[in-house]
């Protein structure tokens, strides 16, 4: 180790920037933001300070730095664009024995500052030891992908029980593991999802019951339509939490590889006889792994409100009185429209955008046609393609022209996706002819134009690279 990590506490201690600029500014923020009395000594001050000298947030003293201007201060930054100044106010601090930090120059420092994850009151800090300050910043990145912006939110509460749960839990080594258990169950998870009520009544349970109250945590997961890229952070970390991932055909292999190794996994789409499991059974399914205790992540394919039986599903839970969070995925339409370069809204072509299901309970097709068949609309149809034929017949019934541009996106955001245009009127031959095959979402409306547009623009300037090239 090339320098000790530590956390001070500068609360109300005097401070002194050298320097006026964006970068002083910066520093100061962040002195600011752990509470110091920050001095700011320069000739000069850009925007920021000028504006933090106002509000009355910063004693600024204008005028060059002085050899006596370290005296009584915890630690000292140099910011400016003058090495002499640099080095005079680094020789000044270290005369003085306060801790200096000059900007930039690991060689003037006696300090530095890592990169942080703030999470007040937890806070990561990342260092490449002053060796690349990229890399630094590039790993903070990564890691506030994982550290839930509402960590914060979890320590103040678990802070605010501590002296309950000391008083009720007098060993220590029974209290560790009370606290591992509740850091890992739903009490905190349902923190973090920003549920405080529910999250209160997991910990009580918790408290209650200190050998373990049994009860779980359901959460339906949006997997997205395909591309595991697409998938939420938070997705993602209660992927790789779970005890048990219940999940659908249509969630795609390389997402079910992302959940943890060791978590149990049940696909319910189909079962030994090749038949989706029942509903109902997926109901008590859940309701019985959660009542277990464990972490259960029942993972859907795009999102689990959009014809996703997402909401039967909690109707089970509640009933049941197991706690549940609900983790939004991007949904098929909005998933297969990017990826297909086909807008759903555009304001020349379509004002309206309405999603709808092709797999109705009863048949012929019962739906409101007319509100369907409307100009400057696009209409996305999920689990279309077996009714297409009806769909087509009944839009031209009702006065959508034949002529209206149309796609079939098949397995949309997946490395083998494909997007075929045609016409109202042709789309049925085309399923017929190309054997399209499930996932595969139906979009009617002119935005389909745009598609056709922009892929012929992008065939043509290959094609004139090509030949540039022979
Ligand atoms: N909850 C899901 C939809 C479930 S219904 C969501 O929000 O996306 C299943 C239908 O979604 C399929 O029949 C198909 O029409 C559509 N679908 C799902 N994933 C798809 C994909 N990758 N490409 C094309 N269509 C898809």
């Amino acid at each position: 180790m090339d320098y000790l990590p530590i956390f001070l506490d500068i609360r109300a201690a005097r401070v002194l920037v050298v320097g006026g600029g964006e970068v002083a500014a910066r520093k100061v923020g962040l002195l600011q933001g752990a509470g110091a009395r920050v001095v700011v000594v320069s000739p000069e001050l850009g925007p920021a300070l000028t504006a933090a000298k106002a509000h009355g947030t910063i004693t600024h003293i204008a005028r060059p730095f002085t050899v006596a201007d370290v005296a009584g201060a915890r630690i000292v930054i140099a910011a400016t664009n003058h090495a002499s100044t640099n080095k005079r106010v680094y020789q000044a601090a270290t005369a003085a024995r306060v801790p200096v930090n000059v900007v930039d120059h690991p060689a003037l420092c006696t300090f530095i500052m890592p990169s942080i994850i703030d999470r007040s009151p937890v806070l990561v800090a990342v260092s490449s030891g002053g060796t690349s300050p990229v890399l630094a910043r590039l790993l903070r990145a990564r890691l506030e992908s994982l550290v839930a912006s509402t960590y914060g939110a979890l320590a103040a509460f678990m802070a605010r029980r501590r002296p309950e749960v000391r008083q009720k839990i007098t060993s220590a080594a029974h209290r560790r593991r009370f606290w591992e258990r509740v850091l890992q169950g739903p009490a905190a998870e349902l923190l973090l999802a920003g549920q405080e009520a529910a999250a209160a009544d997991a910990f009580e349970r918790e408290l209650a019951e200190p050998a373990g109250s049994g009860v779980g945590l359901v959460s339906l997961v949006g997997a997205g339509p395909g591309d595991p890229d697409l998938l939420t952070l938070r997705a993602l970390r209660l992927m790789q939490e779970a005890d048990v991932v219940v999940h659908d055909r249509l969630v795609a292999a390389p997402i079910l590889a992302l959940c943890r190794r060791e978590a149990q996994r049940i696909d319910v789409g189909k079962d030994a006889g090749h038949h989706a499991v029942p509903q109902g059974e997926i109901n008590r399914l859940l309701v019985e792994l959660g009542a277990s205790g464990r972490r259960v992540v029942r993972l859907k394919g795009g999102d689990p409100f959009v014809f996703g039986r997402g909401g039967e599903e909690i109707d089970a839970l509640v009933e049941a009185g197991i706690p549940f969070q609900v983790v939004p995925g991007i949904t098929a339409a909005l998933g297969c429209a990017a990826y297909g370069h086909l807008p759903l809204t555009h304001r020349d072509y379509a004002q309206s955008c309405v999603f709808v299901t092709g797999h109705c309970r009863k048949d012929p097709l019962t739906l409101n046609w007319q509100a369907l068949a409307q100009p400057r609309q696009t209409l996305v149809f999920y689990m279309g393609v077996a009714a297409l034929p009806g769909i087509s017949r009944e839009l031209m019934a009702h006065g959508l022209p034949g002529t209206t541009p149309a796609a079939l996106i098949e397995r949309g955001t997946t490395p083998t996706q494909r997007v075929l245009t045609g016409t109202l009127a042709t789309l049925p031959g085309i399923v017929a002819e190309e054997a399209i095959e499930p996932p595969t979402l139906i979009v009617i409306g002119e935005v389909v134009r745009l598609h056709e547009r922009w892929t012929r623009r992008a065939d043509e300037a290959l094609t004139s690279d090509l030949r540039a090239a022979g």
